[in-house]
């Protein structure tokens, strides 16, 4: 029987990165212990008296959530939910974020996307229905940064780890899509309207944030959305899968080059646009009219047409 490298007693989670096995209750601080090393590290917190963090009620953030409640920050957690509005799934998302966040005890601010007129389901029927992905992220971006603004923090957490951003930087230096890679950092500061954007599980896999999940129990939802990505990225995973298995560490090796070699450089070499107000709605877009505005006007003209 494998033994914990931490305690010495039965292991049970292999992090497989590391070639070690490690037993629940030091899997658990181990997990933590990260989050708070990394939030400490890329000062994620600096003036932050309270920290929106974004629910999906998938298994990212449940455990996002869980270890910021855990490790005891000195800010004041805000969970916010947006409602999609996507036929089968956004409604067992909304029911376990709602379980989640009573689970930890936390106040949950829900905003469901139907009181604007349109829906993310909406969306296929539109000519952005191939791309809904897009559309979506424009619209989730939008509300949590708004909300996360007016419910008055200074910062919103959001769940992406080291899988997903491994996935966007494969294809920003495949593709040369240099203000992504400028972009793509642990933390964001604050500009303007737009509030700092903090990624605490960027250093933990896809997996270890899965077994930390189900660890602690924490309810989340394994539904897949209908509108879910293609067939590319999907590919795209199984390929940083395969070079992982082959490479451990990976992922590890790709995010630190990505934060001490170029990150540095792109940031350097490439100029931020100008932020001003979109002049419908008043947040902030780097155009005359933001991202959300056109969305929003492209899936009510095409359902008043
Ligand atoms: Fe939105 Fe795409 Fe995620 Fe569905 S899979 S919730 S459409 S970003
Ligand atoms: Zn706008």
């Amino acid at each position: 029987m494998k033994k914990c490298r931490h305690c010495g007693s039965g292991g049970e989670i292999k992090v497989s990165y590391a070639r070690i096995w490690l037993c629940k209750d030091c899997f658990t601080s181990f997990f933590e212990r990260k989050v708070k090393r990394t939030a400490e590290r890329h000062r994620m917190l600096k003036g932050v008296r309270r920290l929106a963090v974004a629910i999906s009620g998938g298994k990212d953030s449940a455990a996002l959530l869980a270890a910021l409640k855990r490790i005891k920050l000195d800010a004041d957690l805000t969970p916010i939910h947006i409602n999609l509005g996507i036929p089968g799934h956004s409604s067992e998302c909304e029911r376990k974020a709602r379980e989640l966040t009573s689970l930890l005890d936390l106040e949950l601010h829900v905003f469901k996307l139907e009181k604007e007129g349109f829906t993310i389901g909406m969306l296929g029927e539109t000519r952005l229905g191939r791309r809904a992905c897009a559309a979506c992220s424009t619209v989730k971006r939008y509300w949590l940064n708004k909300l996360a603004r007016e419910l008055g923090a200074q910062a919103l957490a959001t769940g992406h780890h080291l899988d997903d951003t491994v996935e966007v930087l494969f294809n920003a230096y495949l593709t040369g899509d240099l203000e992504t890679i400028a972009r793509l950092r642990p933390a964001l500061p604050a500009r303007g309207k737009l509030i700092a954007r903090v990624k605490p599980l960027i250093s933990l896999t896809s997996q270890e944030t899965l077994e930390y999940a189900r660890i602690l129990g924490l309810p989340f939802t394994s539904s897949k959305c209908p509108l879910g990505r293609g067939s590319r990225s999907l590919r795209r995973r199984k390929l940083i899968d395969k070079i992982s298995d082959e490479i451990p560490g990976f992922r590890h090796t790709l995010l630190s080059t990505h934060l001490r070699v170029f990150q540095p450089i792109a940031e350097e070499h490439t100029e931020l646009a100008d932020l001003r107000e979109c002049k419908l709605c008043g947040e902030p877009s780097s155009q005359e009219v933001c991202g959300y505005c056109k969305v929003k006007s492209a899936i009510k003209g095409h359902l008043a047409s």
